[in-house]
């Protein structure tokens, strides 16, 4: 077993507020309720035969081909075509930075181990999502979803976050708010830490780190 040498963090919603924030921003927006904006991902992926938020993420299409492809499911479930105004400025309003999360990571740096970030995440939102935190100075590596072509939970974005910081998944503490992203991590060999809250990740990484 190798000893832990680096922590890999997602984005959204664990060094941010939570992300359905930023979903129910995009619902009001258009007027329509979070079931609706599932039944039109489900249909659109149905008619497409692939999630229109999974190929957004691959940076497979564009934001505007994202609402595009959602307003042509919600039109005939609405009885009219929806408006959406621009759709990653809606997302980021309602985001916010997780000032507790961010000084976790400084803390872990300070501490002598090395850090990355894996996000799933979309090309055009880059200068949004970074300007909301010092992402150079927290992080040496980057894997952003919308520039590799492939997505968390695949385990491919994990090894090429692996290849690119040269390290064996057991050196890794992985730290994600979704269950399925961290079981991926699991099977590949990593620690993982499930986001819940800030202070139950700082106990639950102090513990992994002997911090
Ligand atoms: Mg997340």
């Amino acid at each position: 077993m190798s000893r832990i040498e680096m922590v890999i963090s997602d984005f959204g919603g664990v060094l941010t507020t939570p992300l359905v924030e930023s979903f129910m921003a995009i619902q009001d927006s258009v007027g329509i309720s979070p079931e609706q904006f599932g039944r039109a991902l489900a249909e659109s992926a149905a008619v497409t035969g692939a999630n229109p938020l999974f190929e957004l993420e691959c940076g497979r299409i564009t934001d505007d081909e994202f609402t595009g492809r959602i307003s042509d499911a919600l039109e005939p479930i609405l009885g009219h075509r929806p408006r959406f105004r621009e759709f990653g400025l809606t997302f980021f309003e309602a985001l916010h930075p997780n000032p507790g999360m961010i000084d976790l990571i400084r803390e872990v740096k300070r501490n002598g181990y090395r850090t990355a970030l894996l996000t799933n995440n979309v090309r055009e939102w880059e200068p949004m999502w970074r300007s909301m935190l010092p992402v150079d100075e927290l992080f040496e590596t980057v894997v952003d979803s919308g520039f590799v072509g492939c997505r968390k939970p695949d385990p491919r974005i994990y090894e090429l976050t692996l290849s690119r910081v040269d390290l064996p998944a057991d050196a890794c503490v992985f730290i994600d708010d979704l269950e399925i992203n961290c079981e991926a991590a699991v099977d590949l060999g990593m620690k993982t830490i499930q986001f819940r809250e800030t202070a139950q990740v700082r106990v639950e990484l102090h513990q992994l780190l002997g911090m």
